[in-house]
């Protein structure tokens, strides 16, 4: 399968050279010149299960210059480049290209909707994490799986080729029609841990320093998985609480990507977690009053450290 990996960050370039690794003919896109280079000159350096090697066998390039048609591209931005990023390769998609987000957030079909239709989108949740240690360089500690369908719900045989396709790189895909419940679990791990970090400077630990913190971040998680059972998704609350506990009592000084954005100084994905969550609950005219505090204080933070206010 002819693959693009759009946005070749710490995902994005995880995923193309662990796909690249088994053969596959792909194609990473990005903007960052310093990354790309780097790639031409050394190979996509790779480090996984503690295994460190240089692959050469990936293209690399700007979006606005690639010229192939990919049959899938697999797109791998923070959620606020999604829309930039797709307008650069919109021109080199054709009808039977598919498009497949594991990005984290709500609204990302929505995005790509603005591109290609529904039934050409395959949406997922992955819990591999990945980093870029310096450009051409990235590395996983950990394991991860990947839940993934077509976002207009209609099992087709494409759908289980993407799947067969990354559980061959060792992915551990599978499809699966609950995929939405995932998303949302996900939404309220990530709307309850990152914020909190991003705002105190924690690590997840850290946010058990006082009783209140465990009682804020799993009142949080309760209040988008209402959201989530308003919109119609059934979410397991139970293992949802325990995942955030368990997270606090043992992720000894981890730092979620919030955190670390913000004292990198960059923009956050702010938006497309709390953000949308707000956004869906007065849609449903529920209250959501932790979930938007941390909203409108990360936005604060932000505004200080990168000038970005919205
Ligand atoms: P990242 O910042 O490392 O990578 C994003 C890449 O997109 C960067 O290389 C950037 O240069 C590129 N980019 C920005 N604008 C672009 C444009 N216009 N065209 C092409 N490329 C562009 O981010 P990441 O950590 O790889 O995360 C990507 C997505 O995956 C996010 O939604 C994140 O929440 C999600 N995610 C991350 C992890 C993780 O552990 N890193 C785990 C699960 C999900």
């Amino acid at each position: 399968m002819k693959i693009a990996i759009l946005g070749a960050g710490a995902m994005g370039s995880l995923f193309g050279g662990l796909l690249a690794e088994q053969n596959q003919d792909v194609t990473l896109l990005d903007i960052n010149e310093a990354h790309l280079s780097a790639i031409r000159t050394q190979g996509l350096i790779l480090e996984t299960h503690g295994r460190r090697r240089s692959l050469t066998n990936l293209r690399v390039s700007r979006p606005d210059k690639t010229e192939s048609i990919p049959e899938l591209l697999m797109v791998f931005t923070k959620s606020f480049h999604t829309r930039a990023a797709l307008s650069d390769v919109s021109r080199v998609m054709g009808p039977d290209t598919t498009v497949l987000t594991l990005q984290n957030g709500l609204g990302n079909v929505e995005l790509l909707r603005e591109f290609v239709s529904l039934e050409q989108i395959v949406v997922g949740m992955t819990t591999w994490p990945a980093d870029m240690s310096r450009p051409g360089a990235v590395s996983s500690h950990g394991a991860g799986k990947i839940r993934l369908m077509s976002a207009d719900g209609i099992a087709r045989p494409g759908v289980e080729a993407i799947a067969a396709l990354l559980n061959a790189a060792g992915l551990q895909c599978s499809v699966d029609p609950n995929v939405w419940s995932a998303i949302w679990e996900k939404v309220a791990f990530n709307a309850a841990l990152n914020s909190l970090c991003a705002v105190t400077g924690c690590s997840v630990d850290g946010i058990a320093a006082v009783p209140g913190g465990l009682i804020l971040a799993r009142a949080i998680v309760g209040e988008v998985l209402a959201v989530a059972q308003a919109k119609g998704i059934d979410t397991d609350r139970a293992s949802c609480m325990e995942n955030v506990t368990q997270a606090i009592a043992k992720h000894v000084g981890h730092q979620p990507s919030m955190l670390q954005d913000v004292l990198a100084g960059r923009r956050t994905e702010i938006e497309g977690i709390n953000g949308a969550v707000v956004r869906a609950a007065r849609e449903e005219n529920l209250q959501v009053t932790h979930t938007e505090t941390l909203l409108e204080l990360v936005r604060l933070v932000q505004a200080r450290v990168s000038g970005f206010a919205g």
